[in-house]
């Protein structure tokens, strides 16, 4: 046992790391052999979670109140002193435990992970890694910068695409062009920011042996359970299945808007979503304080599941949530974990909205994977991929989705929360093609790299994936918007090959919501098991205790579309 570890909060947030380090120096000298080695272990998850835990406080503390300026100068420790030394010290721990050779039960798949990222590792990449860091926030600057006159007003991008959401279709169309017309001043900047990320891209994948950057993101995204080729199935299946699917929900729309085309200043995110629609549910107003959407959803969880109701009450009662939207707040949502004592923390920006609804849910269930690994041992076992952490969350979203009506405790009437459930099952239909777009071009980026790092070849292959993807749209007389459409998704540039995940876990999710329609508490039995497991288990065994397959093929997504629509068609009929 480590002795002296801060055994308070107020203790942990005044740590520091002289006061971290000797601990770490104690278990690089132990000497480990088969019988202590649970017991180092132990140890070493002890301080690793404190580390993890005080990075969290502070990024709370941060968030809560930006104006905060004694959390941000604690943050800017830990960022400069802290993070740096823990993270070397956390390194030799690992290469001190894989010299060793000794595999504790249940150990397996994060040895594995440790040994994945020890291979993939070269020094010669840290000072390559830090300029694709720097390239991230140059595009950071240039999207950050772009603001354009509004009635006599300069505002964001982000205040100009409210206007998206409008009835009046002048000047949705007037915003759209606006917004589209500023972006493409910035296009020659992000040409020049993406052949630098091609060729920092194309030294690190080189450094670390690999053939193409593809491979080296592979690696270090430890992606052991599916290939590129998956990748490519998958976006198929969706093109076979999916884009029809879309296809309806667009020609219903046009339909209902009495408009002889849907064009891109017709959709609320002017660019793939669902189209604008003054009756719909993104008009609803769920709830008028934070003790009614508080209230609302304790009552949706615990008709979901008694122990999930349990875990949310818990959190109210114990401050680990801030719901509410104000001044000096930093925007998004997120579910951190205090991970020392196995807590949750759920940060949500609510203004009243249907969409703040979704996202309480959906950050709930991320906390719920919180709760329901809270007896597995070593934190090293504790990081769930991606592509399951995202099925206990859009899982959650459709799980807790019949309990909408006041009726059960939710916020609606029958009819208002049939619109809502609607609107929320057609995203998840619209989101898929979106989804193979971006997954599909990054292929191509890099099995190409010559064409790739040339923006005219980039914009044409953007060009003929969106015309094969979203077909429904017409674009026309608007090709350059169009084309460059790859400017405007942040993960390619920043976060390469990153979103697949979110298209493999809603799958996932859309499996569990079918279980649910025929055996509810079976279903949520399931989930709560899968949860339980955290890391020690691979996707597909994952996804099978949940209850759903790991796929990519289009018979599951056949099925998966078809239950969607089935249920879209019944919830129809209640409006
Ligand atoms: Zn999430």
């Amino acid at each position: 046992m480590l002795e002296n570890l801060p055994s308070t909060t107020e203790e942990l947030m005044a740590w520091s790391w002289p006061d971290m380090a000797p601990h770490y120096q104690v278990l690089a000298s132990r000497v480990i052999t088969a019988s202590n080695l649970p017991a180092w272990l132990a140890d070493w998850t002890s301080i690793g979670e404190l580390v993890e835990e005080l990075h969290a406080r502070l990024s709370v503390a941060t968030s809560i109140n930006t104006a905060d300026q004694a959390a941000e100068e604690r943050m800017n420790v830990f960022l400069d002193d802290i993070f740096p030394n823990a993270l070397a010290a956390e390194q030799k721990l690992k290469e001190k435990l894989l010299a060793n050779r000794l595999e504790p039960p249940g150990f397996e798949l994060p040895l594995r992970k440790m040994r994945t990222e020890a291979d993939l590792f070269r020094s010669a990449n840290l000072p390559l890694l830090a300029e694709q860091q720097k390239l991230a926030n140059q595009y950071d600057r240039i999207f950050g910068a772009q603001t354009v006159g509004w009635e006599e007003e300069e505002i964001t991008l982000t205040q100009l695409a409210k206007i998206f959401q409008s009835p009046d279709r002048n000047s949705r169309e007037k915003a759209w062009k606006l917004k589209a017309d500023r972006q493409l001043a910035d296009a020659q900047a992000i040409n020049e920011l993406w052949a630098k990320f091609m060729d920092v891209r194309a030294r690190i994948a080189e450094n670390a042996g690999k053939p193409s950057f593809r491979e080296y993101a592979w690696q270090d995204k430890l992606r052991f359970d599916y290939t590129p080729d998956d990748c490519k199935s998958f976006a198929s299946a969706i093109e076979q299945v999916v884009v029809p699917a879309a296809s309806r929900i667009y020609e219903k729309h046009k339909k209902i808007l009495g408009l002889a085309s849907l064009r891109p200043w017709d959709l609320v995110d002017g660019w793939y979503s669902r189209p604008t629609d003054s009756a719909a549910a993104s008009t609803l107003k769920p709830f008028a304080s934070i003790d009614e959407l508080k209230q609302g959803v304790s009552n949706i969880f615990h008709q979901v599941d008694t122990q999930l109701g349990g875990y949310f009450d818990s959190m109210l009662a114990e401050g680990l949530t801030d719901l509410a939207n104000r001044k000096n707040k930093a925007p998004g949502a997120y579910c951190t974990s205090f991970v020392s004592i196995r807590k949750p923390f759920v940060f949500v920006n609510v203004i009243g909205s249907q969409a703040d609804v979704i996202t309480t849910l959906h950050e709930s269930g991320h906390a719920f994977h919180i709760f329901e690994t809270a007896g597995i041992p070593y934190i090293q076992e504790l990081s769930v991929p991606m592509e399951f952490a995202e099925v206990a969350s859009i899982g959650m979203e459709l799980l807790a989705s019949p309990y909408l009506a006041r009726h059960t405790g939710g916020f609606y009437s029958e009819p208002d929360a049939a619109r809502a459930r609607i609107e929320h099952l057609e995203g998840l239909i619209l989101f898929w093609p979106f989804m193979a777009v971006v997954d599909t071009f990054q292929h191509w980026v890099y099995e190409n790299p010559a064409k790739g790092a040339n923006p005219a070849d980039c914009n044409a292959k953007w060009g003929d994936l969106w015309d094969r993807f979203l077909p429904s749209v017409d674009w026309s007389g608007l090709e350059q918007v169009k084309q460059t459409g790859w400017h405007r998704k942040l993960h390619i540039h920043q976060l390469p090959f990153y979103y697949v995940e979110y298209g493999l876990a809603q799958l996932g999710a859309v499996q569990l919501f079918g279980n649910a329609i025929k055996d509810q508490a079976g279903a949520v039995a399931a989930y709560r098991k899968a949860l339980a497991l955290g890391g020690t288990v691979s996707l597909p065994q994952l996804f099978a205790t949940a209850g759903a397959r790991f796929a990519f093929d289009s018979a599951t997504l056949k099925t998966a579309v078809g239950l969607l629509e089935q249920v879209i068609g019944e919830l129809e009929e209640e409006i």
